[in-house]
């Protein structure tokens, strides 16, 4: 079923919200924003999560976050499950065995590559990020927003639209984000916190896999690629090197660009990001991924030079 913000109906009992796998500061801010409001209408909400969650996110208050091991250990029963800001069910990892107990899914996103999973699908493909839906909603109740949530909706639509800068950024983004400086929001906190907070690591490890990157088509696709090596090298996780993706984009004359993270030996993670023509969320969605025509991801199985092989040809394809 389809549906918009007016005549979604909100049940009251017991919440699990589902941000997606390998969170971003959409998903998290998000699933904060949500729970708060949630709870401030009487109703149980846990946040249950799975990955890490990147270092210039880890600011935002997590109260009632789980992992699913800590959750399970609670033995809570149900009754509602939302998704927030995942285009399909993969995007709940293992935590797609609670559904059979929920007795309503509530999808909640903005990807175009949304399957419309839910009971009840709140998808808006012009929203710039989950967090504007998010605050639609709140909005639309009068809810009064605290602190907390105006940092969490800020850094949801911030992290999404690269600050404002790419062009899913509309002018109803710019009004929210008006919106939310006038209700208070320390602007100076959450942006040192999201963006000039970058641990020298990722700076080094940034140099050399720009150092090391592979170039196509008159240098106009790049191909980076995080190995378990270099993370080793380096000391550091995933979680530590989160957007190096968006220093590659940044060169002059680049036009695609597809990062690969190993994973492990034998699973690719594949970020794309596209400045030009290129709809990289048609790409994505052939490897059986999602995202927006911009920036876009999915999963491959094999070592990580045959990942790049078939992505790279692919690319070569699309450009
Ligand atoms: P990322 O490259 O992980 O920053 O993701 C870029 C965009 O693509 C985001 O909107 C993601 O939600 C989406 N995305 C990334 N990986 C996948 C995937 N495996 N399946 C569906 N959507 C994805
Ligand atoms: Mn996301
Ligand atoms: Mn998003």
């Amino acid at each position: 079923m389809k549906n918009n913000i007016n005549n979604i109906s909100w049940g009251n009992g017991i919440y699990l919200i589902f941000p997606h796998i390998i969170p971003d500061g959409d998903t998290l801010g998000s699933a904060i924003g949500l729970k708060n409001f949630l709870k401030s209408r009487g109703n149980e909400v846990y946040v249950v999560y799975e990955g890490e969650i990147p270092y210039n996110i880890t600011f935002l208050d997590y109260s009632d976050f789980y992992t699913i091991e800590e959750f399970e250990s609670k033995k809570i029963s149900y009754d509602y499950i939302v998704s927030v800001d995942g285009s399909d069910l993969e995007r709940m990892g293992t935590r797609r065995k609670f559904l059979k107990d929920a007795k309503k899914l509530y999808n909640i996103d903005h990807h175009r590559t949304n399957l419309n999973f839910g009971d009840i699908n709140l998808v808006d493909i012009e929203a710039a990020a989950t967090g504007e839906i998010i605050f639609r909603i709140l909005d639309q109740f009068d809810y009064e927003f605290t602190k907390k949530d105006l940092e969490a909706i800020y850094t949801a639509i911030s992290t999404d639209t690269g600050s404002f800068k790419y062009t899913n950024t509309t002018s109803e983004t710019m009004n929210i984000a008006g919106r939310l400086i006038d209700m208070g929001l320390d602007l100076e906190k959450v942006n040192l916190n999201l963006y000039h907070n970058v641990p020298l690591k990722k700076m080094k490890i940034t140099a050399e896999l720009i150092n090391n990157m592979s170039m196509y088509s008159n240098d106009r696709l790049c191909v980076v690629k995080m190995t378990q090596a270099i993370l080793e090298k380096h000391e550091a996780k995933f979680s530590e090197v989160d957007g190096v993706i968006e220093s590659v984009r940044d060169i002059n004359g680049v036009s695609v660009v597809a990062l690969l993270k190993e994973f492990d030996s034998e699973e690719i993670k594949v970020s794309m990001r596209s400045k030009g023509e290129v709809d990289v969320s048609e790409i994505a969605l052939g490897f059986d991924g999602g995202g927006h025509s911009k920036a876009a991801g999915c999963m491959i199985k094999g070592s990580i030079n045959s990942a790049e092989k078939l992505i790279v040809d692919r690319i070569l394809e699309a450009m």
